[in-house]
């Protein structure tokens, strides 16, 4: 009788998620994939061998695959939460560099988060968003400020100059957070100037 013998990779599955296929050019599921050589009898794997190369996404509707880097692209549904995101780092920024504790200005600013898509949003989540690290926040804006367009950067930053407003002028630390948001929106210094000052004038201060 004859024993056929042999190896052969074995892609195993080891994670599963939604990226953002570019072959399809949309959000997919994919699996996380990892080969494997195995040593083969009768054409069966039966023993693992060493790994078999780096793993690879598989896209499960084209069945295209991509190295790891294609997950670090967001898919459509992250980048329709992003103007909500931003606008949340964004006021609560502008809001801690005021009186914060002031009803009006929080109320604004929960009904704005909430406007703009993230309707779970309340006091307790912007609270959250007031006691977090502002180096974190500001890592989190410019990743994500560089996949928005110019007029959507602009908005975020002109409702958070609104609720820097609701409690009066704006104080000296107010405009410069404003300009140091700005500045992380990658807005212009005109940009900014110019945005600030038409919500300074439908304020009325
Ligand atoms: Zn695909």
């Amino acid at each position: 009788m004859f024993i056929i013998f042999g190896w052969r990779v074995v892609a195993f599955t080891v994670g599963r998620g939604v990226f953002h296929c570019p072959a399809c050019g949309g959000d997919r599921e994919y699996r996380r994939r990892q080969g494997r050589n195995f040593f083969t009898l009768f054409f069966l794997p039966v023993i693992p061998l060493t790994k078999a190369g780096g793993e690879f996404v598989e896209c499960d509707t084209c069945r295209g695959r991509w190295n790891l880097g294609v997950l670090d692209v967001p898919t459509t549904a992250q980048l329709s939460l992003m103007p909500a995101m931003l606008l949340r780092t964004a006021i609560a920024q502008v809001l801690r560099s005021g009186d914060y504790t002031h009803p009006g200005a929080r109320a604004r600013a929960v009904a704005v988060v909430r406007q703009a898509g993230d309707t779970g949003y309340d006091e307790g989540a912007l609270n959250a968003d007031l006691g977090r690290p502002f180096d974190e926040i500001r890592v989190e804006m410019a990743r994500a400020s560089s996949a928005l367009a110019p007029e959507a950067r602009e908005s975020i930053l002109r409702a958070a100059a609104e609720i820097a407003l609701a409690d009066g002028p704006l104080s000296v630390s107010e405009e410069e957070t404003l300009t140091a948001v700005g500045a992380d929106l990658a807005l212009t210094q005109v940009q900014i100037v110019g945005v600030v000052s038409m919500a300074r004038q439908s304020s009325g201060h």
